[in-house]
């Protein structure tokens, strides 16, 4: 039998084994694995990793975010995720008073399916003036939201019982809570004091978000969840605080995932020190932190305490950044930073080459676990019957960092000058070759919206 397209000669990584073998493809999805495969097309994968697409679960594209949105749209972002070797992403949803949740989901859809050109799915966000909404839940899981975000801070935060309601509501129909966990009230009293007294400057931003209430957020938040007896996924975990709470309550059997992202394994707290609007690029919530965190980042991947690393890709322009510099007050800086195309190659390059992880577990952590926690039920593996979402990876190629060398829609990262070894030759999405030696080939709206769920 000739297939469409056989991936041929290529070293296939999963995250549980590594083999050499051909991958056929037929239509969108992988037809057979197996040697001496012939194809319609071939390509010569000799010399490179093949593993599956890459799963980012939190992603902000377009975002509104106050007086701003986030630079990358649903087109540049998907592009330049797809660059960097990742075929499926989780973006947002926030409801507007006006709107059901499913007119939410449509409006969003509305904008994202026309530009994506990867897979993509979306989280609801459940915010404080959701909670009279929450009979509207199980519809939005049916329509394929099968994850809900929960913030502890910012204006969307909730309070304890209104986490223990969004919890229960999510956990009744089998979903997936994901929690920006933090303690706001702490947050905000410190913020004060710090303007208060002068100290406007981005060095205080880290300075007013603890590490040690990061851990309580998350701590109280996992006992809430355990109160209602729902799972739990844990975003942008920073520190060993955080680290060691979800730690303690996956070794009593719960089931508490964490991810963490590149920001935080790259970087560390010295960044903010940087003078004018250099200081004020890295801000981001939860912050960089000092390289001990970092340190334990790399070790709770690398002993399975934390499961996935995802991005948090939120970009705003250098002018945007900069109005929080020219108010003095470094709580008016847009919070995020992107990252939406490095991250897979910052993971292999960082943990794979430094000998902190295996290959199989950076595919676990950028592939395998956050498709099945997300509820892609087709994605992130390489099975027969699974989408023909791949990566052919060049081991040995030595990239640096810079917005010349990246595809997103931003004039800054904060990556630049970082040299990295490896990054993707070729990304297909669904068997359509996407990425081609460094050449976009792929089509604007070819991406779909997936629905994700859990089974019964
Ligand atoms: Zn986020």
């Amino acid at each position: 039998m000739s297939y469409d397209l056989v991936i041929k000669n290529g070293r296939i990584i999963t995250a549980h084994t590594s083999y050499n073998a051909d991958i056929a493809i037929q239509g969108e999805q992988i037809a057979a694995i197996g040697q001496g495969l012939s194809g319609q097309r071939e390509i010569d994968a000799s010399g490179k990793l093949v593993t599956p697409g890459a799963v980012d679960i939190h992603v902000h594209l377009e975002m509104p975010i106050g007086k701003f949105t986030s630079s990358d749209d649903f087109f540049t972002g998907t592009r330049a995720a797809a660059f960097g070797g990742t075929t499926a992403v989780v973006d947002f949803i926030e409801r507007q008073p006006d709107e059901t949740m499913l007119e939410a989901l449509a409006a969003r859809r509305a904008l994202a399916d026309p530009k994506v050109v990867i897979d993509y799915g979306l989280h609801m966000t459940i915010g404080p003036n959701d909670i009279a909404h929450l009979d509207e839940v199980p519809a939005v899981y049916e329509a394929g939201c099968g994850s809900f975000k929960l913030y502890m801070a910012y204006g969307l935060r909730l309070t304890d019982d209104q986490l223990l309601q969004a919890l229960k509501a999510i956990g009744d129909v089998n979903g997936l809570p994901v929690v920006h966990a933090e303690n706001w009230d702490v947050i905000c009293a410190l913020v004060a004091e710090n303007l208060r007294n002068g100290r406007t400057t981005p060095h205080y931003h880290p300075l007013s978000r603890p590490a040690l209430m990061e851990g309580e957020a998350t701590g109280r938040v996992i006992d809430i969840a355990t109160l209602v007896g729902t799972r739990l996924h844990i975003f942008h975990v920073t520190c060993d605080n955080t680290v060691q709470r979800i730690a303690a309550a996956r070794a009593r059997g719960r089931s508490v995932t964490g991810e963490t992202c590149p920001q935080y394994l790259l970087m560390t707290q010295e960044a903010y020190d940087r003078p004018g609007v250099e200081g004020a690029l890295p801000v981001c919530a939860p912050p960089i932190r000092y390289q001990d965190s970092q340190d334990a980042l790399w070790r709770a991947l690398g002993n399975g305490d934390l499961q996935i690393v995802t991005t948090d890709h939120c970009p705003f322009t250098r002018a945007e950044k900069e109005t929080g510099i020219r108010a003095n007050d470094f709580s008016q800086i847009p919070g995020g930073v992107p990252g939406i195309e490095m991250r897979y190659t910052a993971v292999y390059s960082q943990g794979v080459k430094r000998g902190l992880l295996t290959e199989n577990q950076w595919v676990a952590a950028c592939c395998t676990t956050p498709a099945q926690l997300a509820g892609f039920n087709r994605k992130g593996d390489i099975l027969v019957g699974y989408d023909a979402d791949l990566v052919i990876f060049d081991p040995d190629k030595e990239v640096t960092l810079s917005t010349d060398f990246l595809h997103e829609n931003v004039d800054w990262t904060l990556y630049d000058g970082v040299q990295l070894q490896g990054w993707p030759k070729t990304t297909l999405s669904r068997g359509r070759v996407i990425v081609d030696d460094g050449e976009f080939v792929g089509e604007r709206g070819d991406g779909r919206f997936i629905k994700r769920g859990f089974g019964d």
